[in-house]
């Protein structure tokens, strides 16, 4: 059957498979995660006990972010294209990760520009600068800054936004610099690997680019060219 189908189509089927699998993986693990947080309540459980219910808990959790990440990797929802100021959506994320204890020690210097605005679906933009934000944390691993800077451009035929998110964090290998794209690409014990494949996935879907500059050692500059 899979053989008259178009490459297109059957990897559109493929995706929507493999979406349907990781949907369907999620209910029986919400189960076990449930159940084991009921048992590891009980009287009886001891410490010893309590640290395995954990370890399975942490292990389940991680799964779960793992199938959701890839979910929306595999059949991304439609975007709903929106004028956003994008110095508000930094803002806002900047505060929802307030408390995150990956941004401890770091400071992120929002400089997009008041009147600046992009043409994105609201949640999708989020997405795109919380993993940016994120990934930028981990490399950095303490001390550091991470400035998040913005101009109009134009590209020769149209306007654009050129945003550029920078950080003091080790920077990556000429090698992995090519690879940060590719989908489970990751250099972190428990990384998904999914967060920039996703990030491009998003942006290629609004019609916008990226680049990524970098340097071990020197730091990491990812530069986004999005529609206004
Ligand atoms: P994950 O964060 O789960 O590893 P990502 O797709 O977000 O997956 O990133 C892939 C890899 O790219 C990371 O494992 C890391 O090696 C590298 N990377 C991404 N962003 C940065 C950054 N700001 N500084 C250094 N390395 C980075
Ligand atoms: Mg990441």
């Amino acid at each position: 059957l899979a053989a008259g189908l178009k490459r297109a189509d059957r990897l559109a089927a493929v995706g929507e498979l493999s979406a349907r699998m990781a949907h369907e993986i999620r209910n029986p693990l919400a189960a076990i995660s449930g159940s084991v947080q009921l048992v590891a309540l009980r009287p009886w459980a001891d410490e010893k006990d309590k640290r395995l219910f954990s370890i399975i808990l942490r292990e389940t959790d991680r799964l779960d972010g793992l199938l959701r990440d890839f979910l929306f990797y595999a059949k991304p929802t439609q975007p709903t294209k929106i004028p956003l100021k994008l110095r508000r959506v930094i803002a806002d994320l900047c505060s929802l990760l307030s408390t995150d204890p990956r941004l401890r020690g770091v400071t992120i210097e929002n400089r997009v520009p008041e009147e600046l605005v992009v043409v994105f679906d609201k949640d999708q933009c989020s997405q795109v600068f919380w993993n940016l934000v994120v990934n930028s944390a981990e490399a950095i691993a303490g001390e550091g800054t991470i400035v998040i800077d913005a101009c109009a451009a134009s590209n020769g035929e149209k306007e654009e936004a050129r945003i550029s998110v920078r950080d003091s964090g080790s920077g990556m290998k000429q090698a992995d610099v090519k690879r940060v794209f590719e989908p489970f690409f990751t250099t972190k014990k428990g990384g998904t690997g999914l967060g920039l494949a996703t990030v491009y996935r998003i942006v290629e879907t609004h019609g916008g680019r990226m680049v990524v500059d970098s340097a071990e050692g020197a730091g990491t500059t990812v530069t986004l060219y999005l529609p206004t």
